[in-house]
């Protein structure tokens, strides 16, 4: 029987750190951190998360401001509220929320936003300094699982073996080279690999990026083994849940995350901690 990693522990513990800090920076009447959220159009997941972020900054008093523009706005016009915002000294962090419509090319908006304000860490500077093994802004999600498995005194993962199954640039990516860093033996696995099954049942840490509901069953875990479940997926059967199977996985790994209060929230935090890195990177 595993033990289940919550995300929602850690990430107030996290969250409370932020406000002692905040607090204390009004204070001594400095000027608190500013993250701003670009929405272009309404997905209606994306309006979800947006309204969990901002709910977040206001927990721990971070002031934050959601810009939307219409589906239709034109790249340009995108750009053009980009570079204002860039330049607009009193913001600190600036996220565009994904996804974005298909005729907006999110690569050249990561690259459009000032990487000291980058609070995705999603900028190809950012990426590379992560990929360089450099620790300031890192991507929130493969941030937020790096600091699950610090929870469980996983600090050592020298010599284990880790599957990520998924390569986004956003999650699977990165989350491969933090646990590559952190010298785990890491392979990276996507919708055309041979074997999946095989190469997953050897893994001593599983960490699932796909987006298909419940994909990863009990018989693809070794026993014992460690299992985060990024995936995030509304099922008309099974409503909100992961990637991972988690009643029958729960019988069969030592830690697995649930879905919801796992990953996701753990995201929010390293949100407002990057907003927190890039507002004292600024300042100096
Ligand atoms: P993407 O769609 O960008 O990537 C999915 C990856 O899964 C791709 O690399 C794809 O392979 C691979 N894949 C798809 N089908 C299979 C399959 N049958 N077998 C093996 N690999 C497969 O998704 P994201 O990385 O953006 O997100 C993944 C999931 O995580 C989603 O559910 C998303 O909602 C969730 N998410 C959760 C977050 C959180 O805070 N908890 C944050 C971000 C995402 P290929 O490259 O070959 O196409």
């Amino acid at each position: 029987m595993s033990t289940i990693l919550y995300g929602d522990s850690v990430a107030k513990n996290i969250k409370q750190q932020l406000k002692e800090e905040i607090a204390m920076l009004m204070e001594q009447g400095k000027r608190i951190p500013h993250l701003v959220v670009l929405l272009v159009g309404n997905h209606p997941a994306s309006v979800s998360y947006i309204r969990g972020k901002q709910k977040a900054c206001q927990e721990i008093g971070m002031r934050s401001t959601l810009i939307t523009l219409e589906e239709e706005t034109t790249q340009e016009e995108v750009l053009a509220q980009i570079q204002a915002l860039n330049h607009d000294e009193d913001v600190d962090g600036l996220l565009v929320q994904l996804p974005l419509p298909a005729h907006i090319d999110e690569k050249i908006v990561f690259e459009a936003i000032d990487p000291q304000k980058d609070v995705d860490g999603f900028h190809p500077y950012n990426m590379g300094r992560c990929m360089m093994g450099n620790t300031s802004i890192i991507p929130c999600t493969p941030k937020g699982v790096m600091k699950l498995l610090d929870t469980i005194n996983y600090e050592d993962l020298s010599g284990k073996y880790a599957v990520v199954i998924g390569r986004s640039e956003i999650v699977g990516k990165p989350v491969g080279q933090l646990l590559l860093k952190r010298h785990a033996t890491v392979t990276i696995c996507h919708s055309k690999t041979k074997a999946l099954k095989e190469i997953v049942k050897q893994a001593d840490i599983v960490v699932v990026a796909v987006g298909k509901a419940k994909m990863i069953t009990a018989d693809w875990i070794k026993e014992g083994a460690v299992v985060i479940d990024v995936g995030i997926n509304r099922h008309e059967e099974y409503g909100l849940c992961g990637d991972v199977d988690f009643e029958s996985v729960l019988e069969k790994a030592s830690y697995i995350t649930p879905v919801p209060k796992g990953v996701g929230v753990m995201t929010v935090a390293m949100l407002l901690e990057n907003t927190m890195e890039c507002y004292k990177q600024r300042r100096g």
